[in-house]
């Protein structure tokens, strides 16, 4: 038996916020075959568990894009933080540059008060330079962003680093463009960090050692189940190390042609049920 692995936003979660009945039908018909189903995702343990909550889904949850994995009943199975010094590094830089960041710990998304602002004023700034159509894309994304669970304010990163707890990831949020590709060029050639990005709006620091792929195959090692056996599901670039390491991959019909090639097969969109067809396909094969 192995690992049945997915992602959430834009693959379990559809466009209006919301996992479908037919999604959780598939999960449910997977667990009730014998596979273990983990959710493999850039949000935070706590944001997860709260999306969860209504399911009643047993599920593992590898987190911060695998900085750190759980088990369905909430014990630590892996953590990896990254070093301090990177930490404070980049979020000096990040502030001197003006790019809104969330810094991803233990029990909070800690996040500098009023710098939300930066993300208002940038669409503010866009809505006459964009079409109608883009403007609603950015303000679907600024409110997915800002609902995550477990935001806490803080005023400075001294205080969140005088928090003390593990610092899992951080990540950068923009919506013009030369921001973001200023500071993607700025850490991209980190020998000790890794750069990943799960929203065309984002990029995360991480530890180089943290990917939902290496989570993957730790989880899979520890519960002694097959990676030649396993399916993992996603839409983004932080998927593909999940794609390496399986023997069955599917891309959502709404990822990018660059994951899609890095994929077994794609499957439907996040918005038509992806998830529940590629697991049909996977556990009737
Ligand atoms: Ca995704």
């Amino acid at each position: 038996m192995g690992l049945i692995a997915i992602d959430l936003d834009g693959t379990l979660i559809n466009n209006q916020h919301e996992i479908s009945t037919e999604n959780i039908n598939a999960i449910k018909q997977a667990q009730a075959q014998g596979h273990t189903v983990v959710i493999g995702t850039g949000r935070a343990y706590f944001d997860v568990q709260e999306i969860f909550k209504k399911t009643h889904l047993s599920l593992y949850i590898i987190g911060a894009n695998g900085a750190t994995a759980h088990s369905p009943s909430g014990t630590p199975i892996l953590s990896v933080p990254m070093p301090d010094e990177d930490s404070e590094r980049i979020a000096t830089w990040l502030e001197a540059n003006n790019i809104y960041y969330e810094v991803f710990c233990e029990h909070a998304i800690y996040t500098l008060d009023g710098s939300q602002d930066i993300l208002f004023q940038e669409v503010k700034d866009l809505e006459h330079h964009v079409s109608k159509e883009e403007f609603q894309f950015i303000n679907m994304h600024l409110k997915k962003q800002l609902s995550q669970s477990g935001y806490a304010f803080m005023n400075s990163f001294e205080e969140i680093f005088q928090a003390q707890e593990k610092i899992y990831n951080i990540l950068a949020y923009s919506f013009i463009n030369q921001k973001r590709l200023a500071g993607v060029d700025a850490f991209k050639d980190e020998k000790d960090l890794t750069l990943v990005t799960s929203s065309p709006f984002n990029f995360e620091l991480e530890h180089k050692e943290a990917s939902k792929g290496n989570a993957l195959t730790y989880l899979a090692k520890v519960l002694n189940l097959d990676l030649d056996q396993s399916l993992a599901i996603g839409d983004s670039e932080n998927d593909i190390s999940m794609f390496k390491v399986v023997s069955n991959s599917f891309a959502m019909d709404n990822a990018s042609e660059d994951v899609k090639k890095h994929a077994k097969y794609v499957t439907s969109s996040n918005d038509e049920n992806g998830v529940a067809k590629a697991i049909y396909q996977f556990i009737t094969d």
